[in-house]
């Protein structure tokens, strides 16, 4: 029985021990053999990053980055704290000479508001990369300014940077008319902080960058396993370290067959690791662009004002922040109005379309089956066109195995060239519940051979024996102390030992061994060299596991 100890792993994390370790290792070889008969080479980045890296990629106002990441502070300069204290002092004159009327005024995500007698000035201090919420917001703020001073300039936007910004960062800036100013701190230092990794793909994408990967043959197409770390509440297939298994297609073109690869592929190591009740969901959430999802969401937003009152707490301040969020909600009562809902397949741009008619054609050509589902939506503006989920039977309501899409914007937006990109992740913790669920489980391991010796001589013997049976893949026992027989062959037998060796001075001297099976209580007698022969025959002709 389990005794409450000293010390305890943390909650929302767990001791993954065996046998159970048998089957994640069965599940992460699977994964590197099917993965690399489809051309995938694996990449093992580190387990923590700069945490600007991970708000950058998965945005700032989803659950991950706001609240759920562990991280911890590097030394560096804080940019929050560092950057308005220097900027100011550079400014100073130039206010004063604005009748020092100005104010400073903390709003929303714009960190600084300075206002001037006859010119309002908003400025956001960032280190080096800006996401495209952070635009958002300060167009939103912008309108809404000029909404309550229409008599007034509209604000002059201006973005602070304490490192050089990326060329993309400067092309979205000034697509959306914001100034850049790069800033120099005194004793500046990169990374302010760094976090543990909630998921792979921004690492991933940082790595393709940082490594010049573009140069070679595209697409680039890259797995890695191990991991992650979210500050979520734990429950059954939810936890605060959760394993995944993922892969990212980057570079090339976007043709749908690289969609229905990706796809293939997953439900292909799903199939070979005998996953149960697998279901296969995919949509298309268009692309960026006035004539696509923007319109969409649009539309959405206003049929969504015109229920609002019927909708939750949660539902009605997605309406603001993240229409296509709505989508997504479990709410019970929400379910019959969210079936009103315009969809966005009846509003995909006519490239979208084609895409993800080609998708579905694809999926059919290599024998895939999939369910459409409106609803599947991601709420970052990176992704784009092809998304899917996948579930999988017996993990209750925590049943989502694999979360993928495509993401063509992503590696630009962290400072790299314009790069196609899709992947998925699998969440291993609940494939392997799933499995274990269906009766998949690993069965306790147990030896082929327990070595039972009595005497010194036969204790040379079995050490010499053992070194052979091994080196021949045989699972041997070797008790580092003398045992009786009847001892031996009952510890034999309590670790699921096949064969029990039996090796006394006498057995030795006449060059005579017994080998004794377990289950039948048969015995027979050998010489060493027969001994070998006799197992490995008998290995050969098992069936396999
Ligand atoms: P969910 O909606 O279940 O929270 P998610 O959208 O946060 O999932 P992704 O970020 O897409 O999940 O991650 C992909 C997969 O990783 C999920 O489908 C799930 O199987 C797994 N996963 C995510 N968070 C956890 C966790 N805290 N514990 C265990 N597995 C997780
Ligand atoms: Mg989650």
């Amino acid at each position: 029985m389990a005794t409450k100890s000293k010390f305890q792993a943390i909650r929302g994390t767990r001791d993954l021990l065996p046998p159970e370790t048998a089957l994640w290792n069965h599940v992460d070889q699977t994964a590197h053999a099917v993965f690399g008969t489809f051309g995938f080479g694996e990449i093992r980045p580190p387990i923590f990053e700069e945490t600007e890296l991970f708000g950058s990629a998965i945005g700032a106002e989803t659950d991950i980055i706001s609240k759920e990441m562990f991280s911890w502070p590097e030394g560096g300069t804080s940019v929050e704290s560092e950057l308005p204290k220097v900027w100011m002092l550079k400014h100073l004159g130039e206010f004063e000479t604005a009748n020092r009327e100005y104010v400073f005024e903390n709003r929303q995500q714009l960190d600084l508001v300075v206002r001037q007698s006859d010119q309002t000035l908003v400025v956001e201090f960032k280190r080096r990369t800006i996401n495209q919420a952070t635009i958002d917001d300060i167009r939103q703020y912008r309108r809404s300014f000029s909404e309550r001073f229409p008599e007034q300039k509209p604000p002059k936007l201006l973005l602070v940077f304490a490192e050089e910004p990326s060329e993309f960062v400067r092309k979205l800036a000034a697509a959306n008319e914001a100034e850049i100013e790069v800033l120099h701190v005194p004793g500046y230092e990169t990374r302010e902080s760094v976090s543990l990794r909630p998921e792979a793909t921004a690492s991933v994408c940082r790595a393709y960058i940082e490594h010049g990967m573009q140069q070679l043959p595209q697409p680039v197409k890259l797995y890695y396993m191990g991991p992650m770390f979210r500050r979520e509440r734990p429950q059954k297939g939810r936890y605060r370290q959760f394993y995944q298994i993922g892969a990212e297609v980057l570079g090339g073109n976007d043709a749908p067959a690289i969609d229905a690869e990706v796809i293939e592929m997953v439900m292909t190591f799903f199939d070979r690791v005998g996953l149960s009740g697998v279901e296969l969901n995919i949509n298309s959430i268009g692309h960026n662009a006035p004539d696509c999802r923007p319109a969409y969401v649009q539309k959405l937003k206003a049929a969504l004002e015109l229920v609002k009152d019927k909708l939750g707490a949660d539902s009605q301040r997605r309406i603001e922040t993240n229409p296509l969020r709505v989508l997504d909600s479990k709410l019970d009562h929400e379910q019959a109005i969210i079936a009103t809902l315009p969809r966005i397949a009846d509003h995909l741009c006519a490239e979208c379309a084609a895409h993800y008619a080609a998708v579905k054609r694809q999926l059919e050509l290599r024998g895939v089956f999939f369910k459409e589902n409106w609803r599947l939506v991601r709420g970052l503006d990176y992704y784009m066109r092809t998304t899917f989920e996948i579930t999988a039977k017996g993990i209750d309501s925590q049943n989502a195995v694999c979360g993928g899409g495509r993401y063509d914007g992503l590696v630009e937006l962290l400072g790299g060239p314009p790069t196609k990109g899709i992947g998925f992740a699998i969440g291993e913790d609940r494939l392997i519940l799933s499995l274990q669920e269906s009766g998949k489980g690993a069965a306790p391991q147990g030896r082929d051979v327990y070595i039972a010796w009595m005497g010194e001589h036969a204790y040379a013997a079995a050490v010499h024996a053992a070194k052979d049976l091994r080196n021949a893949g045989f699972s041997v026992e070797l008790p580092p102390t003398e045992l009786k027989f009847g001892k031996a062959l009952e510890r034999a037998d309590k670790l699921g030992s096949r064969y029990a060796l039996i090796l006394g001075d006498n057995e030795v001297s006449e060059g005579s061994w017994t080998l004794k099976t377990l289950a039948e209580g048969t015995q027979q007698k050998f010489t060493e060299p027969e001994l070998l022969e006799f197992l490995k025959s008998a290995k050969a002709s098992e069936p396999r596991s």
